[in-house]
């Protein structure tokens, strides 16, 4: 049988290409133990503080979490956070450095469809400051073409005016892929946000595949929209424990949950699975050169 062949393939981001959920786990856990070194305060503890500073700044990986935690102000008197928790600072870019990778056959999968010519782009719900870094430290930038990110805080600028960072500001730009925004507001599985961003490429939905780990949000959203998808069902998180303290001081807020709890209500088939790697998408679909 032949393959349907595509010149666009656009990818979801985070447990998709990488393991978003056991990073983001690995570095809170190692950053919230040195804190609770220097303060005998548990993450638990912290929990009921830090899940509205994440609700606040809609993200689960606030780069100001610990001056912003009430409890935390006692210790802050004696500086900076980021001089009086360096070692949580210090545990937490470890555990990023160490534990930052792509999924086993991903950067060869991409490589092998960039090399047919076809164009690659990332559709993420991360903040765009957040997945700049792991685009770059992925060795993506310039792999994908174009990333798609919901409009976000003005966190550099911030991040770069506190003093005491690490890098400097070209660190967290990209230099070679495109960056664009989706519109305020509009989330998956919303089917108009991937016509739009098939329709930013100039080409027809049926040169297209999108391809992402969520059942509810990712499959859905490209069946409604009529894209060929591939369900990326490798990157489903096991970790439960990792999942449970998500949970305790996640950003979402009860309506976010309720409208979970909705999306997950629906019957999702999907028919073309990824269950071990990425590269099996090449078993599905053939590439080849982009045009309009
Ligand atoms: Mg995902």
């Amino acid at each position: 049988m032949r393959m349907p062949n595509k010149i666009l393939a656009i990818f979801d981001f985070d447990n998709t290409l990488f393991d978003w959920v056991h990073v983001w786990y690995t570095c809170f856990d190692a950053m919230m133990s040195e804190v609770e070194k220097k303060t005998d305060l548990s993450v638990k503890e912290l929990a009921a503080e830090i899940r509205p500073v994440h609700q606040k700044h809609g993200t689960s990986e606030y780069a100001f979490l610990l001056e912003a935690l009430p409890s935390l102000q006692n210790h802050l008197k004696r500086g900076k956070a980021a001089e009086v928790f360096e070692d949580a600072i210090r545990a937490f870019r470890k555990a990023r450095k160490r534990e930052l990778q792509l999924y086993p056959t991903v950067a060869e999968t991409l490589l092998k469809i960039k090399g047919t010519g076809a164009r690659i782009a990332i559709y993420t719900e991360s903040q765009s400051f957040y997945s700049f870094y792991r685009l770059k430290r992925l060795g993506l930038d310039g792999v994908v073409d174009r990333i798609y990110t919901p409009p976000d805080h003005d966190l550099p600028d911030r991040f770069l005016e506190s003093g005491g960072r690490h890098y400097s500001r070209d660190y967290y730009q990209l230099r070679y892929s495109e960056h664009r925004h989706t519109p305020l507001g509009e989330l998956k599985p919303n089917p108009d946000l991937l016509a739009q961003i098939i329709a930013d490429f100039g080409v027809s939905k049926e040169e297209a595949v999108y391809t992402g780990d969520s059942r509810h949000k990712d499959v859905a959203m490209a069946k409604d929209a009529g894209v060929d998808y591939a369900w990326a069902s490798y990157g489903e998180a096991q970790d439960t424990e990792a999942y449970e303290m998500l949970k305790m001081v996640t950003h979402w807020s009860d309506e976010d949950v309720e409208r979970e709890r909705r999306i997950r209500e629906r019957d999702v088939r999907a028919d073309v699975v990824l269950d071990k790697s990425l590269s099996q998408i090449l078993d599905q679909y053939s590439f080849s050169e982009y045009h309009q």
